[in-house]
């Protein structure tokens, strides 16, 4: 056996997803993949720093694998990511040990790097922001690895524009840079092409895309950029262009994802509240591969906790938007991310987002105690903390409201024929086969007689069962495995199986 990596990744989708390109980049450089970190010719920790306790699990991390490094001179530590974009040299003050630091701009350069590091000894590459014209740079542009072979991580959008007060995210990410819209549909056709049916659509602030691409293109018209042909190729591939608007929005992109031969299901994440746009619930609408999820983060109900960190919506614009969504979209799942004990919260603001909690009546909600992040507005808001204790007591206040209102949702699924797609066995019983539905619900089902179906088969499953967090059911059919690029969704074989709900 060659060289091998292995990866641990501390964060968020985007992270989990830069790992990807990581590990793609590294396989094309000929490492192959090692089960356990420990053993590993190069251990790479991609880090976040959105998640609470950043530091202390990454300089954890570290500090274990100091061991390994007196052992094994020759292997290699790289630390990636927010973190590291944020840290940058202190990753090496307070580790020596580590032998490559990268940043959120510079992935592309991962194996280059480790290579580097091989050769001359250590080295910390951390680069202010992202070069536009570097395609590169962007990770879907690399070559990935990924985790599932029928599902895809597409990056439309790195960076914010934003400056929510407790975020990190527009200082280790830099300004929003969107990818041209053509280059998106080709890389989803590609996709397709090679048997992936699903696709997620990954961006800090979906519902921006492509403003910054108006301005570069004006720049460009302006006698800075490519000629009007180059230009053009550029952005090539959607109607936008012949209606005379000024950019492509989101919309246009689900439209023209969603169109593409093989692409069964296009899910999102994040749109942020302020910019939902009429055109993109349209769209959801409209569009029979986009699913019926959005992930609408509420943050707070209270609109003084709003202003404070500078969401740029009132509960009630939030809520009118949900709304508008619902009536369109029919039978949509709806999902959030919660922030209780935000500097200067009081027992009356956060009653409002219990109460704007219970309206919105959420499938699933990532609810967290606020924490400060070092580098973040609201981490100066230090006089305004809300007593560890009394954010505890609202956490599990809140915790209740959202559990009601998911197990009251899922309930409503019992007796429905859901279309699921498998995952694998499940991690409690093997034998037992889990997936998701178009809503993004959790489904355990009795496998086949044959046993648990490869990853990324569709199946109909009768649920029969639900709880806050999963639903149970029995398997009705199951497609027959689709062959890469030739099956559309149309002239689908279905097997027909009879085994118990689980
Ligand atoms: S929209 Fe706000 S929370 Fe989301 S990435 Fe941008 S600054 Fe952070």
């Amino acid at each position: 056996m060659g060289r091998t990596y292995a990866i641990r990744t501390f964060g968020c989708q985007m992270n989990e997803h830069d790992s990807e390109r990581i590990a793609g980049l590294l396989e094309s450089d000929g490492y192959q993949r090692a089960s356990v970190l420990e053993e590993a010719d190069v251990m790479v920790l991609n880090t976040c720093c959105i998640r609470e306790n950043a530091d202390n699990k990454l300089y954890g991390a570290l500090g274990r694998l100091k061991a390994v490094k007196a052992e094994r001179p020759d292997a290699l530590i790289a630390v990636a990511g927010c973190l590291a974009q944020k840290d940058r040299e202190l990753v090496r003050e307070r580790a020596g040990h580590v032998d490559v630091v990268f940043g959120t701009h510079n992935v592309h350069r991962a194996a280059e790097l480790v290579d580097h590091a091989r050769r001359h000894g250590p080295v910390v590459e951390i680069l202010a922001e992202t070069v536009r014209e570097d395609a590169e740079a962007f990770p879907s542009a690399l070559p990935a690895r990924r985790e599932a072979e029928h599902s895809a991580w597409v990056t439309i959008q790195i960076g914010c524009d934003n400056s929510c007060t407790f975020c990190i995210v527009p200082a280790v990410r830099g300004p929003e840079i969107s990818r041209p819209f053509g280059e998106l549909v080709d890389e989803v056709r590609d996709l397709a092409a090679g048997g992936v049916s699903e696709v997620t659509l990954l961006g800090q602030n979906v519902n921006s895309y492509g403003r910054d691409l108006a301005l570069s293109r004006r720049g460009s018209a302006n006698g800075n950029g490519a000629s009007a042909a180059g230009d053009d190729a550029w952005w090539c591939g959607s109607d936008w262009l012949s209606d005379r608007r000024a950019r492509p929005l989101f919309a246009d992109l689900l439209r023209a994802v969603g169109e593409i031969d093989g692409i069964r299901r296009v899910r999102f994440t994040s749109p942020h509240p302020k910019d939902l746009r009429p055109e993109t619930i349209a769209a959801m609408a409209e569009v029979p591969a986009v699913c019926e999820h959005l992930h609408l983060p509420l943050q707070s109900g209270s609109d003084a906790v709003l202003r404070a960190m500078q969401r740029g919506y009132t509960a009630e614009r939030y809520l009118a938007r949900l709304r508008a969504a619902r009536e369109a979209v029919d039978d949509l799942a709806v999902s959030t991310d919660i922030i209780v004990g935000f500097p200067g919260e009081t027992e009356e603001d956060f009653v409002q987002t219990l109460e704007v909690a219970a309206e919105a009546r959420y499938d699933s909600a990532f609810t967290f105690i606020f924490s400060p992040r070092p580098g973040t507005a609201a981490a100066e808001m230090i006089d305004r903390f809300v007593p560890h204790d009394v954010s505890v007591d609202r956490y599990e206040r809140l915790r209740r409201v959202i559990e009601r209102s998911s197990r009251l949702a899922n309930e409503a699924r019992v007796g429905r024929v859901e279309e699921v797609v498998v995952e694998g066995p499940s991690k409690k019983d093997p034998s037992v086969t889990t997936g998701r539905t178009r809503r993004n619900t959790l489904v355990h089902f009795g496998s086949p007689p044959g046993g648990v179906p490869p990853t990324g088969t569709y199946a109909r499953v009768e649920i029969a069962a639900a709880a806050a967090n999963f639903l149970q059911g029995a398997l009705v059919d199951i497609e027959a495995p689709r062959a890469a690029a030739s099956q559309a969704s149309s002239g689908r074989r279905l097997i027909p199986v009879a085994v118990a709900a689980t």
